[in-house]
């Protein structure tokens, strides 16, 4: 089948699921307050709209010099710690060492466009879980990972809302994870098991070492599935066409990787985790707990792809991962219990901004769950159950210092949430403010901080903490959308008739690069055209000089687009 058939038919999939999901009017143009308004006083808010509709956060930062990975090669490849048992099997000694191969200029840079091919081709089909603290987390763990095997930094990472049990690594180093596989695991270490099997397939390139119809077969995997996921949330006839459509590859996923590719990233994987300070035990009980669940979901799961049917667990596959942990030392209590609190805080914040849990369950597990609670108090929130809200509230401020701590910058974000959704912007902002300056390093303070600025009329200050953002992680939708609310706030309040020219044509360009990273190519070259002549206006005036860096600046964002538009891999 032809790329354009199999595109108009994953087109046709997802506009039937967008037309039948209830969360479907939320597009992502409304998020512009020149369209809508939110339901408190006419504050606008990303975080909501966002969390609603199909679209990506993505958290990567700039990846670290790309010439370094074929130079360093023999003084970085370590061997890690507890590897006596690697000797055992004399196969696994004739594949790569552990960053053992580098790859050409030529290769990286067709990885990073293929990585940038997937990251926009998912963005634009699947319906992703944006919550920024949940993504700090999950980011945090996975780039921990994957320091011990890489030295570049991940493209992105992608968290689908989704139930089924899934992870996956695509070229390039886009590294992605279903809300299904956080709330399967029992713990941060069954969690990271998963990951670092994925991690694993990237860093001894098994992507790079396939036969040149195998990679294609995993790109298309990636594109298809994950509109089949989609589609299949509606009805399992439109994901049978997306199935249908992306060719055999998905039929064929349980051949993606060969055996030996396999076993090596479940062996290299369980070394990534070690070294990262998580327990390797928890890999094969998480993959027993997946086997099991799989069993059980098989007639539901039918046209959904899943991490067991892309990697079958076989039971020699299982034992030969319980016996390979039963070879590393064991963790310390302390070391085991290093991230419970971590973990029960993701959870239930999974549980609750995906509305998994009801009421119910988010009450009873309160009573023993700090996470349930807070995720209770974000629910009452949500719901404009203000005095619930605060009553948790209350109770939890009244604990020993020590302990709240502990559950810092969730507890001040979730606080700031409830402001928010009364309309209390300023107060939200002061709160966010001193997180913020604990921890500047973190992606989710700046963008919860930056919407508290822009509804409390600071759209400038918000700018400020955004733009890094976009400078270290050019994929980065929920930062571009975050810039455009600033800008447009800016060119409604702002004295300066010059300053509100400037600001209308920058939100125009912002737009363009959400656009942009959600395959949205035609309607990027809109909000690019329309920037350029409102520009060019500015020519004749007192403004000719802002005017022409201005335009130059669009130019290379026009070219841009164009070029990933006709990009194929
Ligand atoms: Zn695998």
């Amino acid at each position: 089948m032809s790329h354009s058939n199999r595109q108009s038919m994953l087109d046709r999939a997802t506009m039937k699921q967008l037309n039948t999901d209830k969360t479907a009017k939320r597009t992502l143009e409304v998020i512009s307050p020149f369209y809508s308004q939110k339901r408190t006083g006419g504050a606008i808010s990303v975080a909501s709209a966002l969390k609603l509709v199909a679209s990506a956060t993505l958290l990567a930062v700039t990846t670290a010099a790309n010439s370094n990975d074929s130079n360093n090669n023999n003084s970085q490849a370590t061997p890690f710690a507890y590897n006596s048992w690697q000797s055992q099997n004399p196969e696994e000694l004739s594949l790569p060492n552990l960053r053992g191969q580098g790859l050409s200029f030529a290769e990286q840079y067709q990885n990073k466009l293929l990585g940038e091919w997937s990251l926009r081709n998912v963005n634009g089909r699947i319906k992703m879980e944006h919550d920024p603290w949940i993504h700090e987390t999950v980011k945090d763990m996975t780039w921990r990972l994957n320091a011990q095997a890489r030295q570049q930094a991940p493209m992105g990472l992608v968290i689908i809302d989704s139930p089924s049990i899934n992870a996956f690594a695509a070229p390039g180093g886009v590294i992605g994870l279903n809300t299904g596989t956080i709330l399967a695991a029992s713990s941060m270490d069954e969690l990271a098991s998963v990951v670092a099997h994925e991690v694993a397939h990237i860093s001894q390139h098994h992507y790079e070492n396939g036969a040149d119809e195998r990679k294609k077969a995993l790109l298309m995997q990636i594109g298809g599935m994950l509109a089949a996921i989609a589609a299949s949330a509606v009805d399992s006839d439109a994901a049978a066409a997306v199935m249908m459509g992306s060719q055999t590859a998905t039929m064929n996923s349980s051949m993606a990787f060969s055996r030996s590719n396999e076993r090596e990233a479940d062996r290299v994987g369980m070394q990534i985790m070690t070294q990262a300070g998580y327990d390797p035990r928890a890999m094969p009980r998480f993959f027993a707990t997946m086997n099991q669940q799989s069993q059980l979901n098989q007639v539901e799961n039918r046209f959904l792809p899943s991490f067991v049917r892309s990697h079958p667990l076989s039971n020699e596959r299982l034992s030969e991962s319980q016996s390979r942990a039963q070879h590393y030392p064991s963790l310390s209590l302390n070391q085991q219990q290093r991230y419970q609190t971590l973990f029960d805080l993701l959870y239930w914040r999974v549980q609750s901004t995906g509305q998994h849990a009801s009421e119910t369950v988010l009450t009873t597990a309160a009573k023993n769950s700090v996470g349930a609670k807070l995720a209770l108090m974000h629910w009452y929130g949500e719901q404009q159950r203000f005095e619930d809200a605060e009553e948790m509230l209350a109770e939890i401020k009244a604990w020993p210092a020590a302990r709240r701590q502990g559950l810092e910058p969730l507890l001040s974000i979730t606080h700031s949430q409830i402001l928010s959704e009364q309309g209390k912007w300023a107060q939200a902002a002061d709160i966010l403010e001193s997180q913020q300056r604990l921890y500047p390093e973190r992606r989710d303070l700046r963008l919860y901080l930056a919407e508290a600025l822009t509804n409390s009329n600071q759209p400038v200050k918000a700018q400020a903490l955004l733009k890094p953002l976009t400078e270290q992680q050019p994929s980065d939708r929920y930062a571009w959308q975050s810039l455009q609310l600033a800008n447009e706030k800016l060119a409604k309040t702002t004295a300066s008739p010059e300053l509100a020219k400037i600001a209308t044509i920058n939100a125009l360009r912002y737009r363009s690069h959400d656009q942009l990273w959600s395959g949205r190519f035609d309607r990027a070259l809109t909000s690019l055209t329309q920037a350029k002549q409102l520009t060019e206006k500015l020519q004749n005036t007192a403004q000719a000089s802002s005017a022409r860096p201005l335009l130059a600046n669009i130019n290379a964002e026009i070219k841009a687009v164009k070029t990933a538009k006709d990009f194929e891999p």
